[in-house]
Parts: structure tokens; C-alpha cells; sequence
């Protein structure tokens, strides 16, 4: 990023304050027995990618990462970060001599990509770590337990250059209250994992829970969890609401670069998009679609948009182009040029959060988060 905050439109800013505190109550949580392998990934689910990853390696004590793509994997490496990284994701064949050359840990489900590995691994010299992904129900990656898992390990005793280093599941339905489909996944997983002990197999580390299973889940833990939105302070999980007592770490704001008065019936925006239904006062901010802000917040039916904070007070959104968004300011006194406005954070007694915002586009936090995109200024901050 090469532009400043005073030459940006919209800033994103992430409080590394509150995620310190929110990754000791996560300990406190899970206890000193299990700990926290941070999956970094989709550019920190919006937050960056390299400097949350950083700050938690030198000053919160998490050592142990994984990444959705080995992209990610990469440029973590290329950061400086020399500690555990687990590619959580498949791995494309061109990508195999890097990946074996960075010392990535790989995610193992089939023969093919183990034997690319081990190949590749005896080339350079060297072993790959493996973690065996067990499909329990999600039905994604890994070998189911039984016969698959069976092959799976003969294959792996076969291949010198890889070392069975962990075994992990994914949860499905960690979201629900409804825990059936989640026993069931365990249920199979102990399978699995039974089966390993029986072939003289104790993988170092064992891990199933992801951010919701952390809370809701302990059954799940097993060594690490697996998690990205807790850290960031977004408990996604069912029940009670945030009973870890999380801090959300995003504050989105931009600027307002215009106010206007539209009269009843006129047209605001392309298409006629919003039409005023009474003489209403429109201010234009700094943000839009290519900002990754997500465009199902912003409907023709204004009664189920989204919001952004001005003064301390809800103006409700009325479109969203590429480079701009328009608000109903009509309420709101005094508004002008150059005037703050929040789209995620607290302003006054308001707040709006990003879980807010992915049920109201019937999405999901994550989405909300991972669609902004690099124009947003990224400011650190340590609150
Ligand atoms: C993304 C991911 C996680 C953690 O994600 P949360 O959103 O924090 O729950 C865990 N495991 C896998 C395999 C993932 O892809």
C-alpha cells in the first residue's frame, strides 16, 4: 500500500490492542493444554494478511499458522515467518517445488499430490510434513475412515521423504445448537483416529475445532483449534452471544464527499435506483463496490439496508456504485463535506459489526470481512 491516510477514501483500522486481549481470553477459555494454530488466510479474512500474523507471532505467543491457499503460505514465509505454516487447502502441481523448498506442512487426502511430495522432497534433500485430512461430513477433502484411510497410510509408509506430522477434520455444522451432526463427525473421527493408533501412528498434533467449535465445542479440541474470526473478536458460534466477551477488532470508516437535497420522485443514481419518496438530503461517501463492500447490504427496498454511523446516528444506505455509496441523511443535522462516517465500529452509543452485517445481507461475517479489498488504507493500531 502506498498511499496515507490523509489520501485515502476509506481506512480500515485494526485495533492489535484488542486482539491480544481477545487471543488471552481464548486461552483462558480453552485451557493451557490446547493451543492456537491462527489460520491465516483470505488477506486476515480482510484485517491483512502479514501484519496481524506478525504482531501474533512476537506478542501473543502463537507460533503454529495455517493458510487456505499455498499463495498465502508464501508470502507469510516471504514475510518472515519461520515457524509452522500448514497449507490447509490442496496444492497445485506447479506449486510442489516451493511449497516442499519453504517447508510448508501439506494437507494429504488422496496418493497422487504425497507422491508429487515425496518426489520432489528427495530432489531437495529433504521431508515433508504431512497433516492426513479425514472427510467426516463436509465432504470437501479428506479420506473417510476405513478402507480409504487404510490405503491413505500405505501410501504414506511408502514415501520416505514425507513424515506424518498431524490429523485434522473440518466441522460442518459447528454453527448449529442442533450438536447431532457434529457428534456424528467426531464419531467418525475417533474412528479414524483409532485406526492410526492401530497402525502405529501418533501424529503430533490432532485438531478439529474452528471458530465456533472453540466456543461451543469443547468436546472438539483435541491439541490446537483452528481459528481466524475469534481472534479478530467475531464469535460466530450458537448460543449465548459472545460469552468469551470478544472485542471486534474492524473499524471501517470513510469520508463524505458530497451532500445534496433530492427532491420527491427524482432520480438518485444510475437506473433510478433510488427514487425519494419524500424531499430527502443524500450525502455521498467515500466507499463503494470496489472497496469490497458487500453489494446485497444496499437494495432497492431501503427498509432492509444496511446503515453507516454519522454523528453518532444511523443513516440508512441507499446505493452503492464503485466508488461511492449514498446515504439518507435527512435526520441527521448539520452533515457536510469532509464529515467521518462509520461503516463498521462504534460511533456515539451505535455500533455496527460485521456479524450484524452478514445476517442483514443473508450472508455471513466471513463473507463481509473477506470481500473487502486492498483499497481500503490498512492502519495498525495498538488501542
Ligand atoms: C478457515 C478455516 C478454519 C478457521 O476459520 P474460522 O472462520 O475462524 O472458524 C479452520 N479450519 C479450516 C479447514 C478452515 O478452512
Amino acid at each position: 500500500m502506498s498511499y496515507t491516510l490523509e489520501e485515502a477514501s476509506s481506512v480500515l483500522t485494526v485495533d492489535l490492542g484488542k486482539v491480544k486481549r481477545n487471543i488471552e481470553r481464548i486461552r483462558a477459555h480453552i485451557g493451557s493444554n490446547v493451543d492456537i494454530m491462527y489460520t491465516a488466510k483470505s488477506n486476515g479474512y480482510g484485517h491483512g494478511l502479514i501484519e496481524p500474523t506478525l504482531y501474533m507471532r512476537d506478542h501473543c505467543g502463537i507460533h503454529c499458522f495455517a493458510t487456505g491457499q499455498l499463495c498465502e503460505a508464501v508470502e507469510l514465509r516471504q514475510a518472515g515467518v519461520k515457524d509452522f505454516i500448514l497449507v490447509m487447502g490442496g496444492i497445485p502441481y506447479s506449486g510442489i517445488p516451493s511449497f516442499v523448498k519453504n517447508d510448508f506442512a501439506a494437507t494429504v487426502y488422496e496418493d497422487t499430490i504425497p507422491r508429487a511430495l515425496n518426489e520432489e522432497a528427495a530432489l531437495q534433500g529433504k521431508k515433508v510434513r504431512v497433516h492426513i485430512k479425514i472427510d467426516t461430513g463436509l465432504r470437501r477433502f479428506g479420506v473417510q475412515a476405513g478402507e480409504q484411510l487404510a490405503h491413505l497410510i500405505e501410501t504414506l509408509q511408502a514415501l520416505p521423504h514425507l513424515e506424518i506430522d498431524g490429523v485434522y477434520t473440518h466441522l460442518a455444522n459447528g454453527y448449529s445448537l442442533d450438536k447431532s451432526f457434529t457428534h456424528q463427525q467426531m464419531a467418525e473421527f475417533e474412528k479414524a483416529l483409532t485406526q492410526l493408533k492401530e497402525a502405529g501412528i501418533r501424529p503430533r498434533l490432532v485438531h478439529a475445532a474452528n471458530t465456533a467449535a472453540c466456543v461451543a465445542s469443547p468436546e472438539c479440541y483435541y491439541d490446537v483449534v483452528r481459528v481466524a474470526a475469534l481472534i479478530f473478536g467475531y464469535d460466530i458460534s450458537p448460543g449465548i452471544k459472545n460469552r468469551l466477551g470478544l472485542e471486534p477488532s474492524m473499524r471501517w470508516t470513510s469520508r463524505i464527499l458530497n451532500v445534496l437535497w433530492a427532491e420527491e420522485g427524482e432520480n438518485v443514481s444510475y437506473y433510478r435506483f433510488f427514487v425519494p419518496k419524500r424531499r430527502t438530503k443524500v450525502a455521498i461517501i467515500g466507499f463503494g463496490m470496489g472497496d469490497g463492500y458487500v453489494r446485497n447490504l444496499v437494495t432497492r427496498d431501503t427498509a432492509h439496508n444496511a446503515d453507516v454511523l454519522i454523528h453518532g446516528k444511523r443513516a440508512r444506505l441507499l446505493d452503492l456504485n464503485v466508488d461511492v455509496a449514498f446515504a439518507d441523511v435527512t435526520d441527521i443535522p448539520d452533515v457536510k463535506i469532509g464529515d467521518t462516517a462509520v461503516l463498521v465500529g462504534q460511533d456515539g452509543d451505535e455500533e455496527i459489526t460485521t456479524m450484524e452485517l452478514g445476517e442483514l445481507g443473508g450472508t455471513s461475517n466471513g463473507h463481509v470481512c473477506c470481500a473487502i479489498t486492498s483499497r481500503p488504507l490498512r492502519q495498525y493500531i495498538n488501542g
